[in-house]
C-alpha cells in the first residue's frame, strides 16, 4: 500500500492523452473517461487485477469505477479469465449460432422471471434501441416516454431533453439528433407519477411505451420512491403501451435478478421488457434485451421487426458473460453490499466531520453521494449540488490512490474482490477528501486543465 500521496500531475497518462488527442476526438472513446467534469490528466490504465488499476505511470489506485459496472467480480479473475481462454481457443467468431449463446440466453431467463426470452447484442445502447424499436413494433404506436435524468444509452430518441414546461415534447439534446427523432419522444420528471399520468392523458392512444432506469444510477443514484414503479405498470397497462425496465447497470448486480429481484414482483404485473449490459458481459462486449414471449415473437426471423448484429452472441464475449454470472454467488453479493454499506457510511461521516452538505443515495449495493444536504428524487435535485466541492474532493480521492467516478452524477461501483486492505485503503483517503471538499483553497487541477480541455 502506497504511504505516498500521488502527484496532481501523471506524466506518461499525460504523453499518452497528448497523443490519443491527436488522433481520437477529445483523446477518448467515451466522454466521461476525459475527466471533462473534474478536470486534470485521464489516467491510463495499464492493466488491472482484481479491485485496482494500475496507470501508465504505475501507480496503483483502487477502482470504485469497475468499468462502469461490469466488473463485479473484480479484475481479470481466475474463473472468467479461463472462460475467455478456452473459448478463444475454439475461434472468435463463427456467424453461426453457437451453445454459449444458449447458456447465457438461459442464465438470464432463469434469473429473471418475467423474462421469457433474449435477444443478445453487443451493448446496451443496442439492446435499448431494439427494445424500444420492437414495443412501436409490436404496438403500432410511435411515442416513446422517457425520464430527464436517466440515461439509455446514445441511442437517437433518448438523446432528448425536456423543454419548458411541465411535460412536452423532448429537444434534441445533441447536434445530429433531427427534431424528427425527438419529436415521438416525451420527456417526464423522475419520480412524479402525475406528470407520467398528464402525459397518458393527453398522448396515451400514441405511446408506443415508457423506458425507464429500473432504479436510476445515471445522475447519481435515485432509487424509485415507494409505488412509483408499480405506478408506471399500472398507467401503461392502463393505456396500452409497453414499460420497458432498463437493467443495463442494476441487471445482476442490485441482486441475482438485479433490482427487479429486489422490488417486484409488482401486484399490476411485470414490465414487458428488459433491458441487460454490463455485468452479463463480463467486460466484454455483451448485452441483451428480453421479455414477453409474445412481445420477442415480432423479432425477426420469427416475426416482422428487423434487428440483427454480426458480432450478437460472440463466443468469447458470451463466455465472458456466463461466468461471471455463474460467479455471481450469494456469497459475491453479500460482500459487495458489505463494503458498499461500509464505504458510504465512511463517506458520509468523513464529510459530515467537516460540515460538507452531502446525501448518500442507494438501491441495493449501488450508491453515491450527492453533494446537496437533501434527498434527491429528481435531476433538477441532482443538478443542484456543489460540483466544485465534489471535483477537490475527487482529486484528492486520486491522489490517495483512490479511483472514483470522474463526474458527481455518477453511482460508485465496488466488486467482490475488494478485500479488507482496498477497503482500508479507501477508508483512510475518505477523510483527507472530505477536508479536500470543504476547502475551496484546496488543489483543484481542473482550474489550471480547463484552458487545455475547453
Ligand atoms: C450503460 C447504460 C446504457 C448503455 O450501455 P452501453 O453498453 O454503454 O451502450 C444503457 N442504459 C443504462 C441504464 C446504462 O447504465
Amino acid at each position: 500500500m502506497p504511504d505516498v500521496t500521488y502527484p496532481d500531475d501523471a506524466p506518461a497518462s499525460a504523453a499518452l492523452f497528448e497523443r490519443a488527442r491527436r488522433v481520437t476526438p477529445g483523446g477518448v472513446n467515451s466522454p466521461v473517461r476525459a475527466f471533462g467534469a473534474v478536470g486534470g490528466t485521464p489516467r491510463f490504465t495499464a492493466r488491472a487485477a482484481g479491485p485496482y488499476l494500475y496507470d501508465a505511470d504505475g501507480r496503483e489506485y483502487v477502482d470504485l469505477v469497475c468499468s462502469w459496472g461490469p466488473m463485479i467480480l473484480g479484475h481479470a479473475h481466475p474463473q472468467v479469465l479461463d472462460a475467455v481462454r478456452s473459448a478463444a481457443e475454439h475461434g472468435f467468431s463463427f456467424g453461426t449460432p453457437s451453445e454459449n449463446e444458449v447458456l447465457l440466453a438461459e442464465e438470464i431467463v432463469a434469473r429473471v422471471e418475467p423474462v421469457e426470452q433474449v435477444r443478445l447484442v453487443s451493448s446496451g445502447t443496442e439492446a435499448t434501441m431494439s427494445a424500444i424499436r420492437l414495443a412501436r413494433g409490436f404496438t403500432g404506436r410511435p411515442k416513446v416516454v422517457k425520464f430527464a435524468g436517466c440515461y439509455h444509452g446514445h441511442v437517437d430518441a433518448l438523446l432528448a431533453s425536456a423543454g419548458s414546461g411541465l411535460a412536452t415534447f423532448a429537444l434534441p439534446d445533441s447536434p445530429g439528433v433531427t427534431g424528427a427523432s425527438a419529436a415521438d419522444t416525451l420527456v417526464v420528471t423522475y419520480n412524479d407519477l402525475p406528470a407520467l399520468e398528464a402525459v397518458f392523458a393527453e398522448h396515451g392512444d400514441q405511446v408506443a411505451c415508457v423506458i425507464t432506469e429500473a432504479a436510476p444510477g445515471n445522475m447519481g443514484v435515485v432509487p424509485p420512491l415507494p409505488g412509483f414503479t408499480e405506478g408506471l405498470r399500472r398507467l401503461t397497462a392502463q393505456h396500452g403501451a409497453l414499460l420497458i425496465s432498463d437493467e443495463v447497470m442494476t441487471g445482476f448486480r442490485c441482486s441475482a435478478s438485479g433490482w427487479y429481484g429486489l422490488e417486484g414482483p409488482y401486484a399490476a404485473g411485470p414490465p414487458d421488457l428488459f433491458t441487460f449490459g454490463k455485468v452479463m458481459g463480463g467486460g466484454f462486449p455483451a448485452a441483451a434485451f428480453g421479455g414477453r414471449a409474445d412481445v420477442m415473437a415480432q423479432l425477426a426471423p420469427h416475426g416482422p421487426v428487423y434487428q440483427a448484429g454480426t458480432l450478437s452472441g460472440n463466443p468469447v464475449a458470451t463466455a465472458a458473460g456466463l461466468a461471471t454470472l455463474r460467479g455471481c454467488t450469494d456469497d459475491v453479493y453479500a460482500r459487495i453490499s458489505l463494503v458498499a454499506d461500509t464505504i458510504a457510511t465512511h463517506a458520509s461521516k468523513a464529510l459530515s466531520e467537516v460540515g460538507v452538505p452531502h446525501v448518500v443515495q442507494h438501491a441495493g449495493s449501488m450508491f453515491s453521494v450527492f453533494f446537496r444536504d437533501e434527498a434527491v428524487r429528481d435531476y433538477d435535485d441532482a443538478r443542484a449540488q456543489d460540483t466544485v466541492a465534489f471535483r477537490r474532493f475527487f482529486h484528492a480521492m486520486l491522489r490517495e490512490g483512490v479511483h472514483l467516478p470522474p463526474s458527481a452524477f455518477e453511482a460508485w461501483f465496488v466488486s467482490a474482490a475488494h478485500d479488507d486492505r482496498a477497503v482500508e485503503r479507501v477508508l483512510a483517503a475518505l477523510p483527507v477528501a472530505a477536508r479536500a471538499a470543504a476547502d475551496p483553497a484546496a488543489a483543484d487541477p481542473a482550474a489550471s486543465s480547463e484552458r487545455t480541455l475547453g
